[in-house]
């Protein structure tokens, strides 16, 4: 773990950095890929699109470039961002019938009034690589075999490779959704975690927050947490990214402010981000590896 101070007095909080890790998935990625192209099975995935969304265009190209570094065919399948509902369902089930093709993803956001949960379920879960058709989810819940969400995957990932223990410690999760709070909240809830769920309509957050030895936030509120939400040595995990208004990229955390309470705190960018990316294509192998 690298240390960083935020000033001279501060007590130092421990950075807890994605890339390092990102780059050791990536390298069993790349050896997983070569493997099976030795096979006659090239590893293919698949990402569907259908927004003009600058930040989800960003998404898309950073993890097109990883996957074809790794080795990994990358279709990106581009629809009309005003794309209809059966459009998109067509796409995905087409995909899904394709022998070729090993991981398949539904960029979000998606235009207005199609909701990621139906549509996905028209992905087959053995190429459901971000975990988003509800039989993956329920899967999940039910502690069966499923790829689970890839950024709930990733903080689970860095927590065990910066050595922070879970079990019988507490653990509160900010944010409720479907592709990262609630199965962020199973994972650690699997992992012997005490956890909480904190969400727009908890009163006094901070009367939450303060009492978790891991805090996990995902809202997409650049700064929401400050130090007055954490405990002090408390391990805090930055799953924001934001575009700030000069451009850069923002997570939910006011991190020179948290740092100078919390033991440990992921950085955006460079945190959870990176080992997402990189667990998208890891998955994207495994299935190529059991189905392929
Ligand atoms: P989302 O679907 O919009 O969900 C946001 C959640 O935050 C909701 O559950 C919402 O509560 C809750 N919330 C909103 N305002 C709140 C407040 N003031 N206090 C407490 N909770 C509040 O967002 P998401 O897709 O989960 O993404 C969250 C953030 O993670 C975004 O910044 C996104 O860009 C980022 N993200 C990062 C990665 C990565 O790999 N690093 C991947 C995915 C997402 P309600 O349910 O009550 O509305």
């Amino acid at each position: 773990m690298t240390t960083t101070s935020t000033s001279t007095s501060a007590p130092a909080a421990a950075v807890l950095d994605g890339t390092g890790l990102a780059r050791e998935i990536r390298a069993r990625v790349a050896a997983g890929a070569a493997e099976s192209a030795g096979r006659g099975v090239p590893v293919r995935l698949a990402v569907v699109v259908a927004t003009d969304d600058e930040g989800a265009g960003w998404y898309v190209r950073s993890l097109s470039g990883a996957a074809g570094r790794a080795g990994i065919v990358c279709d990106v399948v581009a629809l009309a961002p005003d794309a209809d509902a059966g459009t998109i369902r067509r796409t995905l089930a087409g995909l899904s019938a394709d022998d070729t093709v090993h991981g398949i993803v539904l960029q979000t956001p998606l235009p207005d009034g199609v909701r990621v949960s139906e549509l996905a379920a028209e992905i087959v879960p053995e190429k459901d690589v971000d975990g988003a058709n509800p039989l993956s989810v329920g899967r999940l819940a039910a502690g069966l075999p499923a790829h689970p969400p890839a950024t709930a995957a990733a903080v689970l990932a860095l927590l065990d490779h910066h050595g922070i223990a879970l079990a019988g410690r507490s653990a509160v999760v900010v944010g409720r959704s479907l592709v990262v709070g609630k199965p962020t909240a199973q994972l650690l809830l699997q992992r012997d975690a005490t956890v909480s769920i904190c969400h727009r309509h908890t009163k006094d957050l901070a009367e939450h927050t303060r009492h978790a030895d891991v805090l996990v936030v995902a809202v997409g509120l650049i700064g929401l947490v400050r130090a007055e939400h954490v405990a002090e040595g408390a391990i805090v995990v930055d799953v924001g990214t934001n575009t700030a208004p000069d451009g850069s990229l923002a997570g939910d955390v006011d991190a020179a402010d948290v740092a100078t309470r919390a033991g440990g705190i992921t950085p955006v960018p460079g945190g959870v981000g990176p080992v997402t990316t990189a667990l998208i294509l890891d998955h994207t192998v495994r299935s190529a590896r059991a189905h392929g």
